[in-house]
């Protein structure tokens, strides 16, 4: 423990891998010669030009990003997304919703300010513990998309099998689940993610988007930054980007692609999750709360059998060193975020944790 950090369990801003940080320090009073800081730097100059036109690049690589997809760095984090996605795409004025939780919630409630929202499937009558049956959906003729969030952050759900759309293009927020497992981005139209989740710092959302979705004609009140064309045409160079999210993402991209790409993320992430899910399968005191067919494997929400046990919990977690593991204020429990940064003996110790203080509360 060479600087004394905590293991961060928090959904986000969430842990980034410390040799990434580590780059980053040594780089931040004088970028590579340049004589200042990433964060003095004109978004005109040749050295960000470099650093941007990395920055996609690693990530076309490290996604297998087809050409006709564009990549956007759009300020204004995921929520504005809740409203790009809607005043950008629906033409005819009508899209579905698929609601799994706390964010396709928020979203579905920002498209109904453009437009008619279905939702074409819901698991709130179990708490949202489930992924729904996506295999044959009510989907009309002149829907514009239809829209899922891929991995509920609060809920702790993940698709594993995406929804057949009929041939509409699929819309999804990747936020808590972006670059953690491989993605064959031909299946949809549209991805984006807020990148404080599992890349970088806060305030920037990334989009990949066809080509043939950025519209030339929207209603004129569209905001010109609103406006997916305007980035487009930019190279996310409009106004003055988020330099620095920018920068720090493209470092993170480059060290998943040293570490072996998302297939080698992907099995980490598996076994970082089997440790924890296993524990809680085998526990007395705790448990998941989500079916095991749909678990996610960033986000693992759980309880014990009472409200007041929960607290107990988490306060003893924080004097043994661990952080953020209060369950969402929406659901309550625990949860640990173990996002790709998060390393195999932050769950491990965890894991021993939990099971310590089990052992030490038995009835
Ligand atoms: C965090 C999160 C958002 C919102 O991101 P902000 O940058 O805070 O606006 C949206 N969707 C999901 C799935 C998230 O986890």
């Amino acid at each position: 423990m060479k600087y004394n950090r905590t293991y961060n369990f928090s959904a986000g801003p969430a842990m980034m891998p410390e040799p990434v940080l580590e780059e980053i320090a040594g780089e931040l009073l004088n970028y590579r010669g340049s004589g200042m800081s990433v964060m003095e730097m004109s978004h005109r100059s040749k050295v960000f030009q470099q650093i941007r036109d990395e920055a996609e690049a690693d990530l076309r690589a490290l996604m297998g990003i087809p050409d006709q997809y564009k990549v956007l760095f759009v300020q204004g984090g995921g929520t504005l997304e809740f409203a790009m996605v809607p005043m950008n795409l629906m033409r005819n004025g009508i899209a579905c919703y698929i609601e799994t939780g706390a964010w396709s919630k928020k979203a579905i409630a920002e498209a109904k300010r453009y437009g008619e929202v279905r939702i074409v499937a819901s698991s709130k009558d179990r708490n949202f513990s489930y992924i729904p049956d996506c295999s044959d959906l009510d989907i009309p003729q002149n829907a514009d998309y239809v829209y899922i969030c891929e991995n509920e952050t609060i809920n702790g759900t993940t698709f594993y099998r995406l929804p057949d759309t009929k041939g509409k293009p699929l819309v999804s927020d990747q936020s808590s689940m972006f670059l953690s497992r491989p993605c064959d981005v031909s299946k949809y139209g549209l991805i984006w993610a807020g990148v404080q989740k599992n890349v970088g710092p806060a305030g920037m959302a990334i989009v990949i988007v066809r080509e043939d979705l950025i519209s030339e004609e929207l209603d004129e009140r569209v905001p010109t930054y609103l406006r997916y064309k305007t980035h487009a045409d930019s190279d996310s160079l409009y106004n003055t980007p988020n330099c620095w999210a920018i920068y720090c993402c493209g470092k993170v991209f480059r060290y998943l692609r040293d570490m072996g790409g998302l297939e080698v993320m992907h099995q980490r992430n598996q076994e970082k999750a089997k440790l924890l899910y296993d524990f809680l399968d085998s526990s007395a005191l705790f448990s998941g709360a989500v079916v095991p067919q749909d678990r996610s494997l960033m986000n693992v929400p759980f309880v014990t059998p009472s409200k007041e046990q929960d607290a107990d919990v988490v306060a003893a977690s924080k004097a043994a060193g661990f952080d953020n593991l209060k369950g969402h204020k929406s659901v309550g429990g625990l949860r640990a975020s173990i996002y790709n940064a998060m390393p195999k003996e932050g769950v491990e110790a965890l894991v021993d944790f939990l099971r310590e203080y089990e052992s030490a509360h038995k009835a």
